[in-house]
């Protein structure tokens, strides 16, 4: 049994989320303790405990200490079982996190998978649907695996109340090469709301058109139907010749219009100037299923502490020579096996 202390790095539910998806792909039983120790509200919350419930479910698994709050848990799983599964946060917890955890599972499951997860789909701290469905799982599906996610409900944070609708069909991975970003082919900029006066959108698209001389064509004001609340997303994504990247923001009670879709352009600023094709949260995000696919490679501006806590991670549960390289003209250079 691996021995996890969920305090290592960044001590946030990541650690945990990694051994999970990874204790799935792999077999390896782990217990952890001091989950999300370097947290506000230390242990599992929602969301982390319905990770742990869908994974205990797709994995057969024996568990222990799968309650609200707890720091620890043992988790052993004896299987691997595709098909239909399901997971309700019961909060505004994000639903697509709970879908970062037992992704690797399903990746290797000896069939088809449908999951079905009930909570927020646009959540700050979290990738939000535009992200998973436009950059990450095209990037899984560039693997081999054929993984599509539909958004049936949008939940925003702080009320929830949505669902999406993953459906993964395995493959043996290849490995992701991702060395070069290539020309920017196109770039648009979306303003997500339910319930909100139509000005906020409207003032959010304006931003994201003087801060990149958008035309008329790529700024789309989306009003969708959340049952539980206002919400408000900024959504700016740009095809590359040889990737597709994404940025978001939510909005927050207090927080203006303008402030939201400038968090969102300073990523992607960010991103843009640095010129490598990986930006900050797609690089920990991909860690997990390139180390299910070794000779994996990608490079990027700097990596995250978060990504390190990543990093090391993947390195208990697959032992492949982990490659971090500082590039003479600026950027890190990520390989695994
Ligand atoms: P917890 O809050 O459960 O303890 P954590 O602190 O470990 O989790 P975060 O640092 O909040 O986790 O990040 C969770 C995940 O969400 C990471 O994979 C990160 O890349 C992703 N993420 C956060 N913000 C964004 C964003 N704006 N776009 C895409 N992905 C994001």
């Amino acid at each position: 049994m691996l021995e996890i202390d969920g305090s290592a790095g960044e001590g946030g539910g990541q650690v945990l989320r990694t051994a999970l998806g990874l204790s799935l792909a792999t077999g390896r039983p782990f217990r952890i303790r001091g989950i999300r120790a370097g947290r506000e509200r230390p242990g599992l919350l929602r969301q982390h405990l319905a990770a742990v419930r869908a994974a205990a479910a797709i994995g057969e698994a024996r568990v222990e200490g799968d309650h609200l709050g707890s720091t620890t848990l043992s988790f052993t799983p004896r299987g691997l079982r595709a098909g239909e599964h399901h997971a309700a946060i019961g909060s505004a917890g994000s639903a697509l996190l709970v879908i970062q955890a037992v992704l690797p599972g399903l990746l290797v499951a000896g069939g088809p998978s449908r999951l079905v997860v009930d909570g927020g789909t646009h959540n700050p701290a979290a990738p939000p649907y535009p992200f998973l469905s436009r950059v990450f799982l095209p990037l899984l599906c560039r693997m081999g695996a054929s993984v599509e996610l539909a958004l049936d409900r949008p939940g925003f944070y702080p009320a929830g109340g949505g669902r999406v609708v993953l459906e993964v069909e395995p493959a043996p991975l290849r490995p992701l090469v991702l060395l070069e970003r290539g020309d920017v082919l196109a770039m648009t900029a979306s303003a997500i709301t339910s319930g909100l006066n139509p000005n906020v959108a409207h003032r959010q698209l304006l931003v994201l058109r003087d801060r990149f001389g958008l035309g008329r064509e790529a700024l789309v004001a989306e009003t969708v139907g959340s049952p539980m609340g206002p919400g408000n997303a900024v959504f700016i994504e740009v095809q590359c010749a040889h990737v597709t990247e994404g940025f978001a923001a939510i909005g927050e009670r207090g927080r203006t219009a303008e402030a939201v879709a400038t968090r969102a352009a300073e990523e992607a600023e960010a991103w843009l100037a640095h010129g490598q094709p990986v930006g900050e949260h797609l690089a920990d995000q991909l860690l997990v299923p390139m180390s299910l696919a070794p000779g994996s490679v990608f490079r990027t501006g700097a990596l995250s502490s978060h990504a390190r806590t990543n990093l090391e991670g993947v390195a208990r549960f697959v032992p492949l020579p982990q490659r971090v390289v500082e590039l003479a003209g600026g950027g890190v250079e990520v390989g695994l096996g």
